[in-house]
């Protein structure tokens, strides 16, 4: 994360933005831009070598009026206070765009997985939940995976909290794995979700699928799916970018006549470390991490971190880019909006863009409060028929208003959690 740049300030930035063209209310602003609740704690590891390590954890509830925080966790050597206050209130913003009845909230540890075991990564895992436990819980705060945590992370977490709690409780967390209170389609949710939108978005602009190339920036779980219906549905995704775990360094992976998904997951690792000798002698070009952003093609969808189409890059954007799908939260700063604003380039906001990862949770939810679980066609029809309702009512939104996509996303959001914090009398 760049130095001096503060997402939280960003996202009250956006926030203080679309809360003075609406002319919400002086209160009403002042109590949406904060979060309700924080936690900052410590977990104590003991490590493989017998030492003990302390890491810092997180958990920030930025709203519940619309029902349980919803969120994931991060584990980032990177992680701040403040990138947690900011990814909360984007999941606030998040889950009222698609309108399912939750709130926001996010967790994170400072810590970096590559260089941990997994016993140590458990031992975390169950840290974190001994510190929030009491604060968490299917109606209280529900988290999810998120960068660098995975389905077993979140097994690890339900089971301390059953532990904690005495009682089976799959609905504490989401993004389980199937079998043991996941749902079938929620590892595709969220990249699969990026793509209902960009295909809504191309059929307004009267463009074919199939004739359209998708830049991604990133590898892991976003990315991956996002490319993989891309492809399905007949585009050709011309470059992808990744972390490479021996030099600490991004290289964008390009191939302008499509890359073949199973043969780059294939050669990449678990850390997500594409094999560059393979990856080059089958004619793709490696290049440096941000290649990606100036690599011609119709459509661009950053798929990783915050912070990633910024003021320095977002002048190298091709003159072809017609779409910017979010799929990451937060990769634009507010310098690069104005300019994709100025250049009509048409924007997918990350809380639209990439709400299908939560709305795939909601189903888990859903289908653990049932004890009934759902074929995978059912989910992934359910979460396309969300996506796709959420996208043309911001789209809408936006054409009637003549605003920029990301403010009509907040307008939907921001008017449906103050009408909730209005009915319950709190402002
Ligand atoms: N971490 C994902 C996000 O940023 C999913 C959150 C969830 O499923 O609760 O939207």
């Amino acid at each position: 994360m760049q130095k001096g740049f503060n997402p939280f300030e960003m996202a009250q930035a956006q926030f203080d933005r679309v809360a003075e063209q609406v002319g919400l209310d002086a209160g009403v602003k002042e109590y949406l831009r904060w979060p309700q609740r924080e936690f900052h704690f410590t977990i104590p590891v003991r490590t493989d070598d017998g030492s003990i390590r302390v890491f810092r954890g997180f958990r920030v509830q930025h709203s519940d009026v619309r029902g349980p925080c919803k969120g994931g966790i991060r584990f980032h050597p990177q992680e701040t206070a403040d990138t947690v206050r900011a990814l909360a209130t984007w999941m606030t913003w998040k889950t009222a765009v698609v309108d399912i009845p939750l709130g926001g909230g996010k967790g994170g540890v400072i810590c970096d997985p590559h260089e941990l075991s997994m016993r140590e990564q458990e031992q975390i895992c169950r840290g974190w939940v001994r510190q929030v436990w009491k604060n968490i819980g299917p109606v209280q705060d529900v988290p999810a995976p998120d960068v660098m945590t995975t389905g077993q992370h979140m097994l690890w977490m339900m089971d301390e909290y059953e532990t904690l709690s005495g009682g089976k409780f799959p609905g504490v967390i989401t993004g389980k794995p199937v079998g043991v209170g996941g749902s079938l389609g929620r590892t595709e949710a969220t990249g699969y979700g990026v793509i209902y939108t960009v295909r809504e978005a191309l059929k307004r602009m009267g463009m074919d699928i199939r004739n359209t190339t998708m830049a991604c920036q990133g590898f892991g779980n976003v990315s991956q799916y996002a490319a993989d219906l891309f492809i399905k549905y007949g585009g050709k995704v011309v470059c992808v970018s990744c972390w490479d775990q021996s030099d600490m360094t991004s290289y964008t992976y390009r191939k302008m006549d499509g890359i073949d998904m199973a043969f780059l997951t294939s050669i990449t690792d678990r850390y997500g470390t594409i094999d560059a000798a393979k990856a080059i002698e089958a004619g793709y070009e490696k290049l440096p991490g941000e290649a990606w952003i100036e690599t011609e093609a119709d459509i661009l969808q950053p798929g990783a971190l915050e912070n990633q189409v910024n003021a320095d890059n977002v002048g190298k954007i091709h003159e072809r880019a017609k779409i910017i799908a979010e799929g990451a939260n937060g990769p634009t700063t507010p310098e690069a909006d104005e300019a994709i604003r100025k250049r009509g380039i048409f924007l997918i906001p990350d809380f639209l863009c990439n709400a299908g990862g939560v709305t795939c949770s909601y189903f888990e939810q859903v289908q653990n409060n049932m004890n009934y679980y759902w074929e995978k066609d059912e989910v992934l029809a359910k979460l396309d028929t969300k996506m796709t309702n959420a996208f043309h009512a911001v789209a809408d939104l936006a054409e009637r208003r003549n605003v920029y996509m990301r403010d009509a996303a907040y307008m939907i959001a921001i008017e449906r959690v103050a009408t909730a914090a209005r009915l319950r009398g709190l402002v």
